[in-house]
C-alpha cells in the first residue's frame, strides 16, 4: 500500500492548534557540508569535550538513517522570549532565558505527541519519530531547510518573528507532503552585533563558505553547562551567568522586536533568588523538571564563584 501524501496546510494548522508558533516541512534529503559546515567544525575541534557530537556523523545529516524511508522533516518552533529580563535580579547567578520554567524538552515532546495524534485524525496510519535534542539530528539546520529562518552569525536559527528565542522540535516521517518549504534568505546583512558582543570571541565562520561556527572551547554557555571540571578556564568571561549565556542574543535586533511568548511571574523571580545560595537538596528540588537539572550543584556554585 502506498504511503498517503500529507496535506502541508493541514499539518501546519494542526501544529498551531497544539501550541507551536511556527511549522515548516523540509524534504528529507541529506544536508550538505556547504549548508552547515559540520565536518569543518569537528576538524577545528570546536566541539570541545562534547564527544557525542562526533558520533552518528552520517545520521546527523541524513534523516533516512534515523527513520528508514524518511521523506519529510516536519519542523516546529516554540518561542520563549520572556516578558522581561531578570538580568540584574540575582547578580552572579543569571540563567539563560530558555531556562525559565518547565524543561523545554518535556514541553516540546508532549506537544509533538499531541501533533502526531492530531495528524492521525486525518491520516490514521501516520508514523513519525519525535525529536527534541535527544536524537542526532541538527535542529537548526532542518529549521533553516524548512524555511523557518536563517542561521545568524550567532550560529542560531533566527526566525523573523520569534528571533533566535525559539526551541525547535521535529517529526521525521516516511510520509511525503504535497508541498515542501525552502530556505529563506539570510537577513543578518552587515550586522555583526553578536560577534562583537561575545566577550570570549567564540563566534566565527568557515573559511570558504562563511557558515557561522561556534567555538565551544570559548563559549560560556558550553562551560557553565557541559564542563564538569572543578575550575573553568582563567580567561573565560561568564558575564554574571551561572547557567548558559544570552549575551550574543540580547544584542540581536531581531530579538529586541521578537514576540513575547512567556510571562515571567513573581514565582519565577522568587525561585531564582532561592536558587542562588541553595544547598544541594534545595537545588535538586527547585530545578526538578527544568533544564537547570542538567548541571550538578557543584557546577552551579563553581559558576557563581567565577
Ligand atoms: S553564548 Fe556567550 S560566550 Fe557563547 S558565543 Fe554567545 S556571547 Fe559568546
Ligand atoms: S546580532 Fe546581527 S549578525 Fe548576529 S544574528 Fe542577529 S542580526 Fe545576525
Amino acid at each position: 500500500m502506498d504511503t498517503p501524501t500529507l496535506s502541508s496546510s493541514f499539518v501546519k494548522e494542526a501544529a498551531i492548534r497544539v501550541g507551536f508558533d511556527a511549522c515548516g516541512i523540509a524534504v528529507a534529503s541529506p544536508l550538505t557540508e556547504e549548508e552547515w559546515g559540520y565536518e569543518e567544525w569537528l576538524r577545528l575541534e570546536y566541539q570541545a569535550d562534547m564527544t557525542y557530537m562526533e558520533h552518528h556523523r552520517e545520521m546527523r545529516s541524513d534523516p533516512s538513517l534515523l527513520v528508514p524511508g524518511a521523506k519529510s522533516v516536519i519542523v516546529l518552533l516554540s518561542g520563549y522570549k520572556p516578558s522581561q529580563t531578570m538580568q540584574d535580579r540575582v547578580p552572579g547567578a543569571r540563567i539563560a532565558q530558555y531556562a525559565y520554567g518547565e524543561d523545554y524538552h518535556e514541553r516540546i515532546k508532549r506537544m509533538l505527541f499531541q501533533l502526531i495524534a492530531a495528524i492521525r485524525q486525518n491520516y490514521p496510519d501516520f508514523e513519525a519519530k519525535p525529536c527534541v535534542d535527544t536524537v542526532p539530528i541538527s535542529d537548526k539546520q532542518w529549521a533553516r531547510r524548512a524555511g523557518l529562518g536563517w542561521i545568524g552569525r550567532n550560529t542560531l536559527l533566527v526566525n523573523p518573528i520569534l528571533g533566535s528565542y525559539c526551541n525547535i522540535g521535529e517529526l521525521v516521517t516516511p510520509f511525503p507532503a504535497d508541498k515542501y518549504d525552502t530556505p529563506i534568505e539570510n537577513r543578518c546583512g552587515d550586522c555583526r552585533a553578536c560577534v562583537d558582543a561575545c566577550p570570549n570571541f567564540a563566534l566565527t565562520q568557515t573559511a570558504d563558505t562563511h557558515v557561522p561556527l561556534l567555538n565551544a572551547n570559548r563559549c560560556a554557555s558550553y562551560h557553565t553547562i557541559e564542563n564538569r571540571a572543578e575550575t573553568l578556564p582563567e580567561d573565560l568571561h561568564l558575564s554574571g551567568y551561572a547557567f548558559g549565556c544570552d549575551v550574543c542574543q540580547l544584542v540581536c535586533p531581531y530579538n529586541r522586536t521578537a514576540a513575547v511568548r512567556y510571562q515571567l511571574t513573581d514565582e519565577h523571580k522568587d525561585q531564582l533568588e532561592a536558587l542562588k545560595d541553595a544547598d544541594p537538596i534545595t537545588f535538586k528540588r527547585l530545578t526538578k523538571h527544568t533544564v537547570l537539572s542538567r548541571i550538578r550543584h557543584s557546577q552551579w556554585l563553581r559558576n557563581q564563584k567565577k
